[in-house]
């Protein structure tokens, strides 16, 4: 493990501005996740954690502490049944990749989540979600390292208390917790509808009316390239709006107010 000193965390970001961090090391093994932060600690240098740097935006400042990037490798299936495959993944591992991975195994789960920048560690943190599909759907339990009582753990769906694009990781156990490896239960049955309103317009313009998780990740990664730009050629944040979950009393009033209110109904 190399500890570099005043390296650029901005460039480590999908917005490519900000300062510099003074200590910056990646952990591409549990261990070395431990051994990073207990040194971090005994040095009294706060820790920031980073993945793909999609949802980070950094200071001119920059950091004054230790960076650790977390670069964990992992795919491994680890049981399988008639309907379902569940498989547990590295939280270094590019959210995308995983994505892709699962579409070739023809799984179904996460397919409306192609696309999305970072690591698959980061995705429970604000539980990632798009076109009608959230981590939570198939999230089954994550490995994390406890920096509050330092130890190693499993924290179960119950335990990360997901709601829409939340989780304790965002909010009462900010970072307290290191994800290390997150496990997903996927299903081998075809997506079936009601889909998202762009999706099922993407199908119906194409007259698809056979789903399939290779058709569901081509239908977003396009639907996507149209509406933002790849971070990796022009930098950028994505969308930072959330959508407005009111109650059908505000919708049916706001409906009568205005021209252009969209229902995204479950
Ligand atoms: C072009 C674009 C499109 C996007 N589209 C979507 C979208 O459709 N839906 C959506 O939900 N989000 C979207 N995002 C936001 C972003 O991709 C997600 O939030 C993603 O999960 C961030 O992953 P990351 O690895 O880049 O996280 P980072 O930016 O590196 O980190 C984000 C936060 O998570 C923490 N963190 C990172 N890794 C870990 C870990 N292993 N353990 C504990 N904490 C950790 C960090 O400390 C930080 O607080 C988009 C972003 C961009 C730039």
């Amino acid at each position: 493990m190399n500890v570099l000193t005043n390296v650029s965390l901005g460039q480590m970001t999908t917005m490519k501005i900000g300062g510099n961090t003074h200590f910056f090391a990646e952990a591409a093994t549990p261990n070395d996740v431990v051994t990073l932060y207990k040194n971090a600690v005994r040095l009294q240098q706060q820790v920031f954690i980073i993945g793909g740097g999609s949802n980070t935006i950094v200071h001119d400042e920059g950091f004054g502490g230790l960076t650790i990037k977390i670069t964990i490798p992992g795919f491994e299936v680890i049981s399988e049944d008639v309907a379902s495959t569940t498989i547990k993944v590295g939280a270094g591992e590019s959210w995308d990749e995983f994505v892709a991975r699962s579409v070739d195994m023809n799984l179904s789960g996460v397919a409306a989540m192609s696309a999305i920048p970072g690591t698959v560690g980061a995705s429970p943190v604000q539980n990632v979600g798009a076109y009608g599909q959230e981590v939570a759907d198939t999230f089954v339990s994550c490995t994390a390292y406890d920096t509050q009582s330092d130890v190693i753990t499993q924290l179960t769906w119950d335990d990360c208390q997901f709601s829409y694009r939340d989780s304790i990781f965002k909010n009462v156990a900010k970072g307290r917790y290191i994800i290390l490896d997150v496990t997903f239960k996927l299903y081998k049955s075809a997506p079936t509808p009601p889909f998202y309103a762009a999706l099922q317009s993407y199908f119906d313009r194409k007259h698809i009316t056979e789903y399939t998780p290779r058709l569901m990740r081509d239908a977003t990664t396009e639907i996507r390239a149209d509406k933002l730009p790849d971070p990796s050629v022009y930098p950028n944040a994505g969308s930072f709006f959330k959508n407005a979950i009111v109650e059908n009393w505000v919708y049916n009033n706001l409906k009568q107010t205005s021209v252009s209110v969209y229902c995204a109904c479950a």
